[in-house]
């Protein structure tokens, strides 16, 4: 099982044993950490090797054929 903070980005593999949870919330627990510092860790369900895929364009707009051909028939005027 893995977390991730929303506020550092960080992920985790596991909250250490020292960790204190200061807040809980329905998707989000808060931990202030035995460094200091306050992490809001959500489970990760598996593990994401991209995770800036949703952000970007699905596909990249393409010309259809038909368009194409279109094209470069005026460009041989
Ligand atoms: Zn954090």
């Amino acid at each position: 099982m893995s977390y991730r903070c929303r506020i550092c980005e960080k992920k985790f593999d596991a909250i250490p044993e020292n960790a204190v949870e200061v807040n809980h919330q329905s998707f989000y627990t808060t931990y202030r950490f035995p460094n200091g510092l306050v992490h809001d860790l959500r489970v990760v369900a598996q593990p994401t090797p991209q995770p800036e895929v949703e952000r970007q364009e699905p596909e990249p707009k393409q010309f259809s054929t038909g368009t194409m051909a279109h094209a470069f028939r005026n460009l041989k005027r």
